[in-house]
C-alpha cells in the first residue's frame, strides 16, 4: 500500500536521516524545514535513491495556520498523510538564572507547541483513514535533565507527556503515537562542542561512543512499520545505555 509521510525539520541532521530512512517504493515523503535547502535538495535525493517520491514543504512548525495549511496541501496532492515525524528542534542554552525568557519561548515554541501544532493537523485525515503514526522525536535529557537545558528539557519532557496522551486518544482508530529520545548523536549539534565535553559525555555512555542518526533513524521507520502497530505510547531510548529507563 501506498503510504505518505512528513518529517519536520528533515534539510538537514537526524531529520535528513530519517526521512531517508522510511523511503522506498510506494512511499512519498513530504520535508519540511524552514531553511537549509541546499542540505534539503541532499534529503530529497536520498529518499528518490531508494525508490521513494521526495516533496520540499517549507513551514515554520510554530505557526498553527502554516502547519494546517501544509497537511491540507499533502492530502490534496497526495490523497492521504500516514506518518507524521516530530523531528525540528532547537537548543537555546543557558543556566536557568542567566536564561532569557525569549530563550525559553522560542524553544518551547518550536520544540513541543511545533509538534502539537502538526499533530492536530494530522490527526484529522489519519483518523479519516482510521491508520495513522506519529513519532516525536524526544531526548535523554528529557528523562534525565540537563544542567543548562532547562528550556530544552522541559519541552524533551512534554513532548513524552504529550505523546503518552495522543496515543490514549487515538488509539481506537489505529494510530499509534510514540516517541524516540536518542542520547548524544553525532550531529551539528553535538559536533560544535568543545572536545573536554565531549570526553565527559563519553565518560557517561557505557557503550562508550556517540550514537549516529542512522541508528536513530532505525527506530523511527521500526515505529512506522505495519510491524509496531501493537506498540503505542512509549520512548524507544537510542542512547548507547546512558540511561536505562
Ligand atoms: P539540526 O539542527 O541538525 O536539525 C534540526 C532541523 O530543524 C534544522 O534543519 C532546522 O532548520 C529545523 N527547524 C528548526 N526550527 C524549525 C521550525 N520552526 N520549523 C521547521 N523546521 C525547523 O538538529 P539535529 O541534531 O538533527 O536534531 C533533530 C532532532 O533530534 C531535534 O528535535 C533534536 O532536539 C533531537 N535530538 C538531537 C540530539 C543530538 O544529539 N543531535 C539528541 C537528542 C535529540
Amino acid at each position: 500500500m501506498d503510504r505518505v509521510a512528513l518529517v519536520t525539520g528533515a534539510a538537514r541532521g537526524i531529520g535528513q536521516v530519517i526521512a531517508t530512512a522510511l523511503a522506498e517504493p510506494g512511499m512519498t515523503v513530504y520535508i519540511n524545514d524552514v531553511a537549509h535547502w541546499d542540505e534539503a535538495a541532499e534529503t530529497q535525493k536520498g529518499v528518490e535513491a531508494k525508490g521513494g517520491a521526495a516533496r520540499l514543504i517549507e513551514f515554520d512548525v510554530t505557526d498553527a495556520a502554516a502547519a494546517e495549511q501544509a497537511v491540507e496541501r499533502i492530502v490534496k496532492e497526495s490523497g492521504r498523510l500516514d506518518i507524521l515525524v516530530n523531528n525540528a528542534g532547537i537548543t537555546r542554552d543557558n543556566l536557568i538564572m542567566r536564561m532569557k525568557e525569549e530563550d525559553w519561548d522560542l524553544v518551547l515554541a518550536v520544540n513541543l507547541k511545533g509538534a502539537y501544532h502538526c499533530i492536530k493537523a494530522a490527526s484529522r485525515p489519519m483518523i479519516k483513514q482510521r491508520w495513522g503514526r506519529i513519532i516525536n522525536i524526544s531526548s535523554v535529557v528529557g528523562v534525565m535533565g540537563n544542567a543548562g537545558q532547562a528550556n530544552y528539557s522541559a519541552s524533551k519532557a512534554g513532548l513524552i507527556g504529550l505523546t503518552k496522551t495522543v496515543a490514549r486518544e487515538l488509539a481506537s482508530r489505529h494510530i499509534t503515537v510514540n516517541a524516540v529520545a536518542p542520547g548524544f548523536i553525532i550531529s551539528e549539534m553535538t559536533g560544535s562542542l568543545p572536545e573536554k565535553v565531549k570526553e565527559q559525555m563519553l565518560a557517561q555512555i557505557p557503550l562508550n561512543r556517540f550514537g549516529t542518526a542512522e541508528e536513530v533513524a532505525f527506530a523511527v521507520a521500526f515505529l512506522a512499520s505495519e510491524q509496531a502497530a501493537y506498540i503505542t505510547g512509549q520512548v524507544i531510548h537510542v542512547n548507547g545505555g546512558m540511561l536505562m529507563a
